[in-house]
């Protein structure tokens, strides 16, 4: 699938968790990372990009003002609605796609808990559509072992053949996901989604540097990766 120019790839940034483990006065998405909100970061990386045509940022509730404000300071002239997010993951897409028009192809879903998104990732997942597929996903084989447990008590050591850890940016043919997001299902993300009503979806090669903030050392590792001179 050619997707550049006026693609009709629209992004969804989706930014509005409230990240607890950070006990902070503020969204995840409006923590520092290098001197600026993390959103900052992922919200210049989709502006730039040759894969999107417009930008749909779904920001915490009352943190409308300041992310519609944060897009005019980045000259993020892509940005054509921000709303706000709801309860869950799923509930904040259902709302950035409901400001998606009709007319757009092309749906990537992508978390501002991830700030270092890389441009041949956007287009290894947008080009990977069509011939069947209805998404596409960054993913990365386990290296770890996996094991499951009780509290400490591991119950199990899993075989990981075949075991991915699945990132975002997500693409998929909008029809797809408007059905998968049809309801009140939950998914921790939109993939889930769009397999459960029946959508082929497809992995892609993911990023090692593409890593998600859940926490404060997550935040000096991402920092380290995007000043590495400093
Ligand atoms: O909470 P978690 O780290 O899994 O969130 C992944 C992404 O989904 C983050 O970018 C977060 O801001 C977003 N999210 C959201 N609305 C929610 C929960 C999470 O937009 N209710």
């Amino acid at each position: 699938m050619s997707s550049r120019g006026g693609s009709g790839v629209w992004a969804v940034l989706v930014a509005a968790g409230r990240g607890e483990r950070f006990g902070a006065d503020r969204p995840k998405a409006f923590t520092n990372l290098a001197g600026r909100p993390l959103l900052a970061e992922s919200l210049e990386r989709l502006e730039a990009s040759d894969w999107v045509e417009a930008i749909v940022v779904v920001a915490p509730p009352e943190w409308e003002e300041p992310s519609i404000l944060l897009a005019e300071e980045l000259g993020a002239g892509k940005v054509n609605a921000v709303v706000t997010g709801g309860e869950t993951r799923a509930g904040s897409v259902r709302a950035g796609v409901a400001e998606v028009p009709e007319t757009a192809a092309v749906v990537v879903v992508h978390d501002a808990a991830r700030p270092l998104l890389p441009e041949d990732v956007l287009e290894r997942v947008v080009t990977a559509l069509g011939e069947g597929w209805e998404g596409a996903v960054p993913a990365l084989p386990l290296a770890d072992t996996v094991k499951r447990a009780e509290g400490e008590t591991v119950v199990e050591t899993l075989d990981r053949t075949g075991l991915y850890a699945v990132q975002t940016p997500q693409a998929f043919l909008a029809d797809a996901l408007r059905r998968a997001l049809a309801g009140e299902a939950e998914a921790t993300d939109c993939a889930g989604l769009v397999e459960a009503s029946g959508g082929r979806v497809r992995l892609v090669e993911g990023d090692r540097g593409l890593v998600k903030v859940t926490g404060p050392a997550d935040l000096d590792f991402v920092e380290a990766l995007l000043r590495p001179e400093s």
